[in-house]
């Protein structure tokens, strides 16, 4: 079992992805690809392909539900960052089983996470 969110994507197919225009690289060294951005507002950006009826961020690649990746995974907004998967640390979250919903994907369970605690044990002291 892996990561759920790899086999997901539905939180990068369902909103506007808006941040502060300074997390881009043009005024943050190392910061959100700015080709990958649209101007928004005189403070805001946002991702590309995330203002329309039908968003899907210019970031994300493969398919949803199946198999994607964030090309920008190290780079991404920290709305991105600060979105929390359900049960990622034991509580569900609305905002991700509506992008699930929306994408006919059941909302995550607890045991998805299995994979955490086997692939990082925990640490035990002598
Ligand atoms: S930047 Fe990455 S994590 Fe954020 S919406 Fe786009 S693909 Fe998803
Ligand atoms: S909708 Fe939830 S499970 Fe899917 S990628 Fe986003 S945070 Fe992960």
């Amino acid at each position: 079992m892996s990561n759920p969110c790899l086999s997901c994507g539905a939180c990068c197919a369902k909103f506007r992805v808006s941040f502060y225009w300074r997390e881009a690289d043009d005024e943050t060294p190392g910061g959100v690809p700015l080709i990958l951005t649209e101007d928004l507002s005189e403070m805001k950006r946002i991702m590309k392909n995330t203002g329309g009826t039908n968003p899907r961020c210019a970031a994300l690649v493969g398919n949803i539900g199946e198999s994607v990746r964030c090309v920008i995974y190290d780079k991404r907004p920290g709305v991105c960052r600060d979105f929390m998967p359900s049960y990622q640390f034991g509580v569900p979250e609305t905002a991700c089983d509506n992008a699930r919903a929306s994408h006919g994907l059941p909302p995550l369970k607890p045991e998805d996470w299995r994979f955490e605690a086997e692939t990082f044990p925990p640490v035990r002291s002598a």
